[in-house]
Parts: structure tokens; sequence; C-alpha cells
């Protein structure tokens, strides 16, 4: 008989798993906090590496219909100085695969798929049994027991307190998230500053990052060095204070850059936290854990990546692997670590240089990563 199979999150880590299972026509129960897919907006833009995000896609079987959806053009990326210098215009070639963009609504439908989700199925928490397998609470007052219980459920996972004592903790670097809709027809100097991809500033201690989405849709992402509790003195809800507070912090930037913050509509506060680097759990049969539920990072262009082929091998080795499931996990979790922590490493590095007193980091950074 099959091993019962929980994943906890319905993020790109948690539907790889599940789409790679039901692609060898393995059940998996999928448990979901959201009541649906579209209950919340579901972000900005995704760039997809090829031998991480799309490979997960690949062994899904879906890396058709995600290059049917995704913008190589949108890997394109501008550089500008605080007034407004062109300090690196990049466009990646016609046939360039390597990172190309897809917005998170569209990533998520096609991993979703025909998976069964459980939809307001939020988790408390998970008792690991003492001979293997693991109990999963539910707000709702239910319970299941399972042979193994994946926890994908990101940052402030319920699933980590059954294997690690560990939390996040803050960076010292907040972001505050705004957006532009149809940017090409009402803000048609923006749609040039951006272009196909992105366009970043980067000033002292602060940064200011605009990516286009499909749609003519743009997300703006303000992020600066401030104490957790930055905006106390703000009412979150009073986006003329919050676009203020902004424009006061960027004071003496370029005005089309500004404009970005202008024209931006309500303001979204994501303070930017991490699981320490090395993070890792004396291993616990009948549950794991893959994605930021494991290895929080800054945000720059690996976690979904990497939950997203973690959860993509640990299905395939559960399907196409020998029988003992604890084996699998165990090996599993021992090739996540070392490769989780390599890139918690590089995020951070990247996270300090790009948010740096001394701006000229932030361009080294990319002739660096893109020569
Ligand atoms: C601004 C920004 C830009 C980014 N850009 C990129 C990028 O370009 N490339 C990249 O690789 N990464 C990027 N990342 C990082 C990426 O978003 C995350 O690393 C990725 O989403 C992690 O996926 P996940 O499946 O582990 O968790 P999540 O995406 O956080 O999904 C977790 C899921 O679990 C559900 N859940 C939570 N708690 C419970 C519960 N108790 N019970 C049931 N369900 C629960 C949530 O509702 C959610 O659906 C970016 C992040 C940010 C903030």
């Amino acid at each position: 008989m099959s091993p019962r199979i929980a994943v906890v999150g319905s993020g790109p880590g948690g539907l790889a798993f599940a789409r790679v299972l039901h692609r060898h026509h393995h059940p998996v129960t999928v448990l979901e906090r959201d009541p649906s897919p579209d209950a919340r907006p579901p972000g900005g833009t995704l760039d997809l590496h090829e031998g991480m995000g799309q490979l997960a896609l690949d062994k899904a079987g879906l890396l058709t219909e995600f290059q049917a959806l995704s913008r190589p053009e949108g890997q394109a990326m501008r550089i500008l100085d605080t007034d407004g210098t062109v300090l690196r215009d990049w466009r990646p070639r016609p046939d360039d695969h390597a990172n190309p963009e897809i917005d998170r609504g569209q990533l998520r439908d096609v991993l979703l798929g025909p998976l069964d989700v459980q939809w307001e199925r939020s988790v408390t928490r998970v008792v690991p049994g003492t001979g293997g397998g693991a109990v999963v609470h539910c707000a709702d007052g239910r319970q299941e027991e399972f042979d193994l219980v994946v926890g994908a459920d990101g940052a402030w996972s319920r699933v980590r307190p059954a294997v690690s004592p560990v939390t996040p903790h803050y960076t010292g670097i907040t972001s505050v998230e705004t957006s532009l809709d149809d940017v090409d027809t009402r803000h048609p100097d923006l749609a040039r500053l951006v272009g196909h991809g992105s366009v970043a500033v980067y000033g002292v201690n602060r940064k200011l990052v605009a990516q286009r989405n499909s749609g003519g849709h743009v997300k703006v992402y303000a992020q600066f060095r401030a104490p957790l509790d930055w905006h106390a003195h703000l009412d979150p809800a009073d986006t003329e204070a919050v676009r203020s507070s902004l424009l006061a912090l960027f004071d003496g930037w370029a005005a089309p850059v500004l404009d970005l913050l202008r024209h931006g509509t309500a303001f979204v506060h994501r303070p930017l936290h991490v699981l320490p680097v090395d993070h890792t759990w004396p291993h616990v049969p009948g549950v794991t854990l893959l994605g930021d539920a494991a290895h929080l990072m800054p945000p720059l262009g690996a976690g979904a990546n990497l939950a997203m082929l973690e959860g993509a091998e640990l299905a395939e080795s559960i399907a196409t692997g020998p029988d003992d499931l604890d084996a699998t996990v165990r090996a599993f979790e021992d090739r996540m670590w070392p490769r989780a922590h390599r890139w918690a490493e590089i995020t951070t590095a990247g996270l300090d240089r790009l948010l740096s007193p001394d701006p000229t980091q932030a361009l080294a950074h990319f002739t660096q990563v893109q020569p």
C-alpha cells in the first residue's frame, strides 16, 4: 500500500511536491490555510532558473506550459544612479531562457492543474508519533494521521516546531511594496523606465526596484534599513501618509524614479525575516520541511526555485525510490541542507551589498553575477 502523505501549504514548494507525486499516480493530501486559490493577491513575478525551478517543472511534466506563459524578456535589468543616470542596461538575447519571469498567479495555476487541494485547512501543529508517522491538527478541530507530513508552509511554518525550535529573525531591512496597473497606457514614461524587465536604483542603505509583471502591471519594492517598528507612528491603511513617509526617505532621488512611489496604489509592509543560514534539525521520522519553512532567506531569486526543486526531488524519490520512506526522507534532507546553506550565504551576502552604506557595492554585485 502507498504511504499516506500530506503536504502543508500550497505555495510553489508544496505544489511542486504534490504535482510530481500526482504525475507518478501517488496519492497526496494537500492542506492549505487560504480559503481559495484567489483569496489573497498572489504577489509579484518570479524568475525560475534553468537547473532549479524549471527543472522542478520538468519533473512535473509542466515545462511546456511554463514556457508558453513565461517572459524571457523579463530578465532585462536596468540599473540607475539615484540621479537617474543609467549605469547598466542589460537585455537578454532572444534565445536566453536561463531565468524567465512568470507571474506567481500563473505559476500557481500551472502547478495546481488537477490537484485536489483542501482549502481552508489551517494546520495548527503536527505531532510526530512514537513509531514513525505524525498527526496533523487543524484549526477546524480535525486531526489526521499520516506516514509522512511535509511542511511547505512558508516562513511562519506551523510544522517547523515538530522538528526545530528555531524561528525567523528580522534582518534589519524592511520592504514596502506598491504597484501600478495598466502602466503602458496610464504611465507610459514609467513603462519605458521599467522596460520589459526591471529597473533598480541603489542609494545609501536603501533601494527601489520596479518589476514588470504580465498585463501592464508593475510591482515596486522600496527597501531600506530600519527598525522593525519604523512605521509605528503611521496608520498602515493611510496610503498618503505611507507615501509621504517613503518620499521623505528617498528624498533627492530623480523625479522619474520617485514617480514610481507617487503613482503607486496601496502600500504593503513586508519586513524581511530569515532563518539562520545553517538551519538544520535532528531527523524526526514522519515529518520534514522544505522551502521557506526549512530555510527562509533574503528574497534574491532563490527561495521559490529551491522550494520547487526540493518539492520535486522529494516527490520523485518517494515515487520512484526504494520502499524505505524514512531513508528516502533522510537522504532528501542530507541533500537539501548543504545546498540551502550555500544559497542562504549567497543571498545574505547579496542583500548586504545591495543595501550598503556604499551604493557602488550594488553595481559590483551585479557585475559579478551577470558579467
Ligand atoms: C518580494 C519577493 C520577491 C521574490 N522573488 C523571488 C524570485 O524571483 N525567485 C525566487 O526563487 N524566489 C523569490 N522570492 C522568494 C519566494 O517567494 C519564496 O521563497 C517562496 O514563495 C517559498 O515557497 P514555499 O512554497 O516554501 O512557501 P510559500 O510560498 O510561503 O507558501 C506557503 C504556503 O503555505 C500556506 N500556509 C501557511 N501556513 C499554513 C498553515 N498553518 N496551514 C496550512 N497552510 C499554511 C500559505 O498560505 C502558502 O500558501 C521572493 C520573495 C519576495 C518576498
